[in-house]
């Protein structure tokens, strides 16, 4: 992995990420993921085929090949752990953590990424709720799409945009928090949920940054779900900056 640029990498993060996220693996979606233009994510796909770590399939969608998803992987679990690391052991808010992890990440050795593993403990994912190696996804349903009156557990936030999280972070939604979900209203970019949390607290959430939220239904309540909630994979890719995991 150590011969691969650091463009490279992230590179094959984003496209990890699209498969994660469920998003269409086109040239394009790849370059909105990355903020690059589609001359450069159409320049870097054509090294990453030739070093043998992409192909596209016969719809031009991006797939990895064996080696290119062995070594995403690999990226992939030690951004996570990076960011779990900055989190638990020094203290930084999770909402900040991301950024920091992207630029950490490409310089830690193996050892010292073996030393940050053991100092996490028991942690398993990172603390925006995606799953640390081998530790499995639990597939969520996407906020808005949770009828009103329900009982959710956050798992994720699927898009680490720094000001998504940050969005996150002051309206409370954080991974691992249980909220019922009280209220719907409004339509399509202005459609929005009113969530409770345990303490009673109440905070209002635009849906079309809910729609980066994957839950897990604890009881289903018989509300209305938002109009938001046919809404396609790729409204993940909003924010002015850089997305991420
Ligand atoms: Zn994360
Ligand atoms: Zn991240």
């Amino acid at each position: 992995m150590e011969e691969l640029s650091e463009a490279t990498q992230e590179y094959l993060e984003s496209i990890y990420w699209l498969y994660e996220a469920g998003i269409e693996r086109t040239q394009a979606n790849l370059a909105r993921a990355l903020r690059v233009s589609q001359p450069s994510a159409s320049e870097m796909l054509k090294r990453l085929a030739d070093e043998g770590l992409v192909s596209r399939d016969d719809h031009k969608l991006i797939q990895f090949t064996d080696r290119g998803h062995e070594v995403a992987e690999r990226i992939v679990a030690r951004h996570r752990l990076v960011e779990a690391y900055l989190v638990k052991i020094m203290g930084i808010p999770w909402d900040d953590v991301h950024e920091e992890a992207h630029a950490m990440e490409h310089s830690i050795s193996p050892r010292l990424e073996a030393k940050m593993l053991e100092m996490i403990g028991e942690v398993r994912t990172c603390p925006h709720g995606h799953p640390i190696g081998d530790y499995p996804r639990e597939p969520g349903e996407a906020m808005p799409a949770v009828e009103a009156g329900s009982e959710v557990t956050v798992l994720r936030l699927e898009n680490e945009a720094e000001e998504i999280l940050h969005y996150m972070h002051r309206a409370g939604v954080e991974p691992g928090r249980r909220y019922t979900i009280v209220t719907r209203s409004g339509d399509g970019d202005d459609a929005v949920t009113e969530l409770e949390d345990e303490a009673g607290n109440r905070s209002t959430v635009e849906d079309r940054v809910g729609r980066t939220v994957s839950v897990r239904v604890e009881s289903r309540g018989d509300g209305p779900v938002s109009t938001l909630a046919d809404a396609s994979a790729e409204l993940q890719l909003l924010g002015a900056d850089r997305w991420g995991m």
